[in-house]
């Protein structure tokens, strides 16, 4: 979701700003624009589109300047227009800013800002940050205390960066990420490493509530009350940097490639895994919350938590948790899953769970994501960015975790040899699955069917398919056919069985029966080809385990081959964000 990235140093800022926020894409946007500091005039150009179209369009390489700020926005109050795009500059032109998030109190404190004489030019709520800080500059303190004023001033969650006039840069973050990068004389902020990773390896994650101030003495990082906090340099991993696609076309093909490798890493921490194991034998009640596919991972974990530790537990989609917030049990544990760790939606629902003395324990990629720092125990993934919008390794690592979870209660133990080798043979069906995407081109339904944990990977598939083609596709469980969904089908449709040896591979071979008599058509994934199928899609022999994980690979390279065959880009779906940070 939109990104931020400041600059100062000796390098010519725009094109550190661009190429941030090149990097940054794959969390999705609909403008883009910059501001730098040329001369003691502060330049802005913004425009709706795409970073490489409007950086050449609108010249943005002829601006000037060795600090500035630069954003990708994804729209949230104000339509995505010209206009509305940031960077904001205050009605003196003293400031400008940039701003990921939301202002709730934004229209009081625009009435009040307006009434003291301040114009703005947006409807967005982020413009009323350049307008405070400009009114807050002459307390005295400078940057440092405008920054500090303004943020006692306005609620909801944010990260904003700022350049004043004075060649001075400040960020901020409350629930948001910001991060700082640290090279040889020259500063970055960002919301993410990506922004810089191929310029500067330190970094400092920025604490909620803290205030970065970066100015001719350097860098300055304060708390709430304006006293210095000393930070932390962190080494960014050098796989970070590594964010390039190689020789594949898309991001998600190269991410869906290399599951068989990424896998081994999930959950490599055994003594947090055993101690997530322990926490979830002993609590009252255990609540598993994600959002997308992280929720289908949840569910997935309902699963194995009932049938191999006899724990119950409900899945529950994080953006519900607001809902049931009076009813969660004192006591029990939230297990909370999200590749980012900043999908507002999980980290809201951890907050609540925190206030009603529910422990949180996450299932998290970036260790040093919000959600990581606010739980008791964590287990990382470990799966390497994942830059395609749409979960494909990350969903497989959090599997991967799960089993090793319930492998600590009683669960049969994995071996994640077997399971690459599984996920190696899925990848197999390649040029079989890319004939059925053909077919499927011109499609508009396609229903998914599984039983049991089958039904939590077929929500999956089912949504890859939406994400990556457009087409409607739905998930059910086999034995709700009957049900009413029967009603819909007729030689027109196409339906997939999710179907690997197990306790209930007749009963799905019995409602594929069921569909194919009704002339609609078939794909089954098994081990097996069967009457009962038109199209088969062979997965290897395995272990449960290793079937369960590797399922859902054909359908991933199926949503990404349909994707192309319907022009649209597999990396970057229409109307989606990487990571939701959003409610
Ligand atoms: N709420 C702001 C806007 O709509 C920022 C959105 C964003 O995070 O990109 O402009």
């Amino acid at each position: 979701m939109c990104s931020i990235i400041g600059y100062r140093g000796g390098r010519k800022a725009v094109r550190v700003l661009i190429n941030g926020l090149r990097n940054m894409e794959y969390r999705g946007y609909d403008s883009v624009g910059v501001a730098t500091m040329d001369g003691a005039k502060i330049q802005v150009r913004k425009r709706v589109g795409r970073v490489d179209d409007v950086s050449k369009a609108m010249g943005l390489d002829e601006l000037g300047g060795t600090s500035g700020v630069g954003h990708t926005r994804w729209a949230t109050q104000g339509a995505p227009t010209d206009r509305n795009a940031h960077p904001h500059v205050s009605s003196g032109g003293r400031v400008a800013i940039v701003h990921n998030g939301t202002i709730e109190n934004f229209a009081e404190l625009r009435t009040s800002l307006e009434s003291q004489g301040f114009s703005f030019k947006s409807e967005t709520d982020s413009e009323v940050i350049a307008n405070l800080l400009e009114s807050e500059l002459d307390g005295g303190d400078g940057v440092r205390g405008a920054v500090l004023r303004t943020i006692a001033k306005i609620r909801g969650h944010y990260t904003f960066a700022a350049i004043f006039n004075d060649g001075s840069m400040a960020a901020t973050r409350r629930r948001e990420s910001l991060i700082v990068g640290v090279g040889d004389g020259e500063y970055y902020v960002s919301s993410d490493v990506h922004g810089f990773v191929e310029y500067a390896n330190d970094v400092i994650y920025v604490n909620d509530g803290d205030v970065v101030v970066i100015d001719d003495d350097g860098l300055g990082i304060y708390d709430g009350d304006g006293r210095r906090v000393t930070t932390e340099l962190t080494k960014v991993s050098r796989e970070l940097a590594t964010i390039y696609k190689e020789d594949y076309a898309h991001h998600t093909l190269k991410e869906i490639s290399e599951q068989p490798d990424v896998i081994g890493a999930a959950g490599a921490d055994e003594s947090a895994v055993s101690a997530v194991a322990r926490s979830l034998r002993d609590a009252g009640t255990v609540y598993i919350v994600g959002s997308g596919t992280s929720y289908n991972a949840a569910l997935a974990a309902k699963h194995l938590l009932l049938e191999y530790a006899s724990i119950r537990a409900e899945a529950i989609v994080a953006s519900e948790i607001p809902v049931h917030a009076r009813s969660l049990e004192r006591g029990g544990i939230m297990l909370a899953i999200s590749q980012s760790g900043e999908s507002a939606d999980v980290l809201e629902a951890a907050g609540i769970a925190r206030n009603a003395g529910i422990d949180v324990i996450s299932i998290v990629n970036h260790p040093n994501s919000a959600l990581a720092r606010e739980s008791t125990d964590v287990i990382r993934i470990n799966c390497g960015p994942e830059i395609g919008v749409a979960a494909t390794k990350s969903f497989l690592s959090q599997l991967v975790v799960l089993y090793k979870i319930v492998g600590e209660l009683g669960g049969p133990g994995i071996d994640q040899e077997v399971i690459s080798q599984a996920i190696s043979g899925a990848l197999e069906s390649g040029p079989h699955v890319k004939e059925i995407a053909r077919r499927l081109r011109d499609v508009n339904d396609v229903y998914v069917l599984g039983r049991g944990i089958h039904y939590a990977i077929a929500l999956e598939a089912a949504l890859k398919l939406k994400e990556l083609t457009y087409i409607h596709a739905e998930a059910m469980p086999g034995g709700e056919l009957k049900h009413g969904p029967l009603a819909l089908l007729d030689e027109d449709t196409n339906v997939i069985i999710i179907n690997p040896p197990g306790t209930t591979h007749d009963d799905a071979l019995a409602d594929a029966a069921k569909i194919r008599a009704r002339g609609a058509h078939v794909i089954g994934i098994d081990t097996a080809d069967s009457d009962a199928y038109d199209d088969w899609i062979p997965i290897p022999e395995s272990d449960e385990a290793a079937h369960t994980i590797a399922e859902i690979v054909p359908i991933q390279l199926l949503a990404y081959y349909t994707a192309l065959e319907r022009d649209t880009n597999p990396d970057r779906p229409r109307n989606l964000a990487k990571s939701v940070t959003v409610r």
